[in-house]
């Protein structure tokens, strides 16, 4: 048989070109459907989008705009965090982005630790003391802003992805 192995090194690239593709189209169809992953987002980018998320948060609640910035957390692990003590939200981003961390998993992360700052406002207006608080009710308080975040957080971000603002 006179099989040149030259066709078979063509099949063999065609063979992976659409090995390619269909990973490519898979992730497209993933992107189109919302699913953008954090890392195509850079700095500047998300900055933007969390100050105005954290804009509209406090125009929802009716307090004014958290301080809030980036910190390296991975002392800690941790993705987010409320200072208290500086009523002041931090955010891995540079971990995060390193992880399958995707940019809606990032509205819900804003909306946790805005609900914790929230809840320190309210507590505080109320004459108590936030720290003693979510210290005894750690369980309670922390449900409390993942429920949020995850059903403020989704509707904010399909508001986002419907105005074209992510
Ligand atoms: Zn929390």
């Amino acid at each position: 048989m006179d099989i040149s192995s030259g066709k078979y090194i063509v099949l063999g690239f065609i063979v992976i070109y659409g090995f390619y593709y269909f990973r490519w189209i898979l992730r497209n169809r993933m992107t189109f459907k919302g699913e953008t992953y954090l890392d195509e987002y850079d700095k500047t980018e998300l900055k933007k989008v969390t100050e105005s998320l954290m804009g509209d948060l406090s125009n929802m609640y009716g307090v004014k705009v958290p301080k809030w910035g980036f910190n390296d957390l991975t002392k800690n692990d941790y993705r987010g965090v409320y200072i208290g003590e500086i009523k002041t939200i931090y955010f891995d981003y540079e971990m995060l982005k390193t992880k399958e961390y995707y940019i809606s998993d990032w509205f819900s992360l804003v909306v946790h630790e805005f609900t914790h700052y929230f809840d320190h406002l309210t507590l505080e207006s109320e004459g108590k003391n936030w720290e003693r608080h979510y210290t005894d009710r750690k369980d309670f308080y922390e449900m409390r802003a993942d429920n949020n975040g995850e059903k403020v957080g989704g509707e904010l971000y399909l508001n986002y992805l419907r105005d074209g603002k992510i």
